[in-house]
């Protein structure tokens, strides 16, 4: 593509769109259309056995779908991108390609609460086996690898606990036993890391969160090789799942990609402020946020993410019944799930997003019931600090006296 030398914002803007193509169109055309004419008889016959070039019909590709496509393949360093009803779809029709029964998955301890329950109680019940393994000691997974591992999957920064995951050190040991690597990136985006530069296979996202950016789409996107993506398009996303984006959707995630490396910018520097402010109050107890001195994988942060990012995952120091509390003082914070919008939205895991984890689970896999999630959105920083300050107990304390 002619665009691939540029910088990321300009690619995520430009690139494989030339309005001269289209009328002049600055904005690429929406095509909304279920199915394409064949110049002929003989030509649909060769579309359908592969022998020439074009578009058939909506579930296998679409000229807006495509793309988005080769803006998400761009902006990761892929070949090929796939563009999904869902972030779930995206990773469904993913591995239902790569998986046949007797298969093994090895799993990071921590997958965000739907992830885990499609592989828990979805993919454990078609003979496929889900091996949870602590990923951010990439020794764990030296020890447990086998022939029989087909995929190792991971989120890095994880959802919502912010464990990292070593995206080159993981992938070496596992293409050792040629296993592929699938990275859910929606955390990070292509703007902080790039899975696929530093070894993983395929990246997967929910690009209802930073790609959309707006919070008014529920999307999917996947990119990896042309031939890897090929396949999860004619067999795990037109047979298996049927998981296609609507191309209104894909107009929605190109407008929303024109602005993502102004948008995380923003979004970072506000979270540093944030996190910072969070791990000085004396009702919060721990802060996990990647840009911290005090965060745990300090280093690994630094070599594998340009910024910091937006996810703060924190908990008070009375527990849970202070966290709820605390939500519920918020005036300006909507409580919601979902993450990456404009909006700041604050949630608690273990009652909301993870609750596809038994309790027992969520302790085994490292989710605290007392953990609250943090977006930062785009509002004012010193906004965002003052719906947050007014809503810690002791300001609610010293009201009370
Ligand atoms: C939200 C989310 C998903 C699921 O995406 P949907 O678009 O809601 O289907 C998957 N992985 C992570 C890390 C998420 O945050």
């Amino acid at each position: 593509m002619k665009n691939t030398a540029k910088g990321f914002a300009t690619r995520a803007i430009h690139h494989a769109y030339d309005p001269l193509d289209n009328d002049g169109a600055l904005t690429p055309p929406l095509h909304l259309t279920s199915t394409f004419a064949f110049e002929s008889a003989e030509a649909g016959g060769e579309m359908f056995a592969g022998e020439r070039e074009g578009y058939i019909y909506s579930r296998i590709s679409n000229p807006t779908n495509a793309l988005l496509e080769q803006r998400i393949a761009s902006l990761e360093g892929a070949e090929a991108g796939l563009a999904l009803s869902s972030g779930m779809g995206a990773i469904t029709s993913t591995l239902w390609t790569l998986l046949a029964p007797g298969d093994e998955v090895i799993v990071d301890k921590t997958l965000y609460g739907c992830t885990f329950a499609y592989m828990n109680h979805g993919l454990t019940k078609f003979g496929i086996t889900i091996t949870h393994l602590d990923l951010t000691d990439p020794d764990n997974l030296s020890a447990a690898i086998s022939d029989k591992t087909k995929i190792v999957y991971f989120e890095t920064p994880a959802n919502p606990n912010m464990r990292l995951v070593d995206i080159a050190a993981i992938s070496a040991i596992a293409h050792k036993a040629h296993a592929t690597v699938v990275v859910d990136n929606t955390y990070a985006t292509p703007y902080l890391t790039r899975p696929i530069e530093l070894g993983a296979d395929l990246v997967v996202h929910s690009a209802t969160k930073y790609l959309g950016g707006h919070g008014d789409v529920v999307a999917g996107l996947v990119a990896g090789s042309l031939e890897k993506i090929t396949e999860i398009r004619l067999f795990g996303m037109k047979d298996m799942t049927g998981a296609v984006m609507a191309p209104f959707n894909a107009m929605l995630i190109l407008r929303g990609l024109k602005t993502l490396a102004l948008r995380m910018e923003r979004h970072c520097a506000s979270a540093l402020v944030v996190a910072k402010w969070l791990e000085a109050q004396p009702s919060v107890s721990h802060v996990s946020f990647p840009g911290l001195e005090s965060f745990a994988q300090k280093d690994l942060a630094e070599k594998q993410m340009a910024l910091s990012g937006a996810m703060i995952a924190f908990e008070m120091r009375d527990g849970l019944g202070a966290g709820r509390d605390f939500m519920n003082r918020l005036k300006m914070i909507p409580r919601a799930v979902s993450l990456g919008d404009a909006e700041t939205l604050i949630q608690h895991p273990a009652s909301m997003t993870h609750s596809t984890y038994t309790p027992e689970e969520r302790a085994e896999h490292m989710i605290s019931d007392g953990l609250i999630r943090l977006s930062v959105g785009l509002e004012d920083v010193d906004d965002i600090l003052a719906d947050l300050e007014q809503a810690m107990p002791h300001k609610t304390q010293k009201a009370a006296q």
